[in-house]
């Protein structure tokens, strides 16, 4: 993508990406304040307070779920959960149809994990049928990974199927949750869920810059002496911050943890996860009703489509290019994503984050605007 460097785009654009998206003000105005971080301000009022919200938020159950953060984006999340969770006694299943699939085969392949992956194309889901049928004939699975929104797509994964079916044979379950986690509702413990994983600047609607893990208590013990590196130690980063009443290891993103808490409390103030995932429906019927009329189809059948995000065939004119789209639509303040499918000419626009039906809207009537083909 062409970018313009001597020139600063200061206008503050809606972000239709999903992460990072678009925060609220009062989420970016908290901040402005600089932290201790070994002074209980921080530890307890922000951290702890952090930790028993995102369990709370996951399932009713939260005795038995614990959570921690850890530095980084989310795919330091993923890898610290794969590298710590599976042992060399191990064996994981990993479900692939996207790019985030892929990337937890490629993390299992750099920590030379043994794993078996089950790929289906991009734009169908994986077939409980055949799920069962690995389960069945290949030898010791121990654990089940999968993605629940592939954000490559939009499409979302029968993951409560699958993870109850892990449950019939013992196997402890991980759910990249990123893109989805605080816009969805689900209880993670009636969704037999042992590791489910997202990050900061997704669903929760903060700025990037950790993920984190809620996990049952259980598992989360029993990774103690697993891990393949020392920064991405799933269990020793919660242990301090389990006994150090909130004592991140290393240094943490203060700042964007703060705002963290005041994303948490903004979704609460919303009306919560019911509600706010009512409203990203509304963005994704509302863009898909409006983009039909203008001609445009999307990629995806509505029985897989999530509401997390929305592909778009491109448009079969010679007239079209995503680069002019793009930075005509920029222009007027809008920023939208480019396709990441190998097989079709797609483009995308994200439903998450401080945006609402109005805001879609006008997004259509300036795509309406700028179309030459
Ligand atoms: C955003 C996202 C990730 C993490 O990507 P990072 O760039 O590391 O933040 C992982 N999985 C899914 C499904 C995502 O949407």
């Amino acid at each position: 993508m062409e970018t313009n460097n001597n020139q600063l785009h200061e206008n503050p654009y809606l972000l239709l990406t999903p992460g990072p998206l678009t925060t609220s003000k009062t989420v970016k105005e908290a901040m402005l304040q600089d932290w201790c971080t070994w002074d209980d301000d921080y530890n307890v009022n922000i951290v702890q307070q952090i930790r028993s919200r995102l369990v709370a938020l996951a399932t009713k159950n939260t005795e038995e779920y614990t959570s921690v953060l850890l530095q980084g984006s989310g795919t330091y999340g993923v890898e610290s959960v794969i590298g710590s969770a599976v042992n060399e006694k191990s064996r994981l299943l990993i479900l692939s149809n996207g790019a985030y699939g892929q990337r937890m085969i490629q993390i299992a392949n750099v920590l030379k994990i043994d794993y078996v992956e089950y790929t289906v194309p991009e734009t169908e889901v994986p077939d409980i049928r055949v799920i069962k049928q690995i389960l069945d004939t290949k030898q010791n699975i121990t654990h089940i990974a999968v993605v629940h929104c592939e954000t490559t797509t939009g499409i979302l994964n029968p993951v409560k199927e699958i993870t109850s079916l892990a449950k019939d044979y013992k196997v402890i379950t991980i759910v990249d949750a990123m893109s989805s986690f605080g816009g969805t509702t689900m209880d993670i413990h009636d969704w037999n869920i042992d590791f489910l994983i997202s990050s900061a600047n997704k669903c929760i609607q903060g700025v990037p810059g950790f993920s984190f893990v809620i996990a049952r208590r259980k598992q989360m013990e029993a990774c103690k002496g697993n891990a393949r590196s020392l920064s991405l130690d799933l269990y020793d980063q919660w242990n301090a911050m389990e006994s150090g009443n909130g004592k991140w290891r290393y240094t943490s993103p203060t700042h964007v943890v703060r705002a963290f808490l005041q994303a948490i409390i903004e979704l609460e103030i919303e009306g919560g996860i019911a509600v706010r995932e009512a409203r990203y429906k509304t963005n994704q019927s509302t863009l898909v009703q409006k983009m039909e009329q203008l001609g445009f189809k999307p990629l995806l059948s509505k029985s897989v489509q999530s509401h997390i995000i929305t592909s778009f065939f491109s448009p079969d004119s010679e007239n079209y290019s995503f680069n002019q789209f793009y930075h005509s639509l920029k222009q007027e303040n809008f920023i939208i994503y480019p396709g990441k499918i190998s097989k079709s000419d797609t483009f995308r626009i994200g439903n998450i984050g401080e945006v609402y039906p109005q805001d879609i809207e006008k997004l259509v009537e300036t795509i309406a605007k700028i179309q030459n083909w």
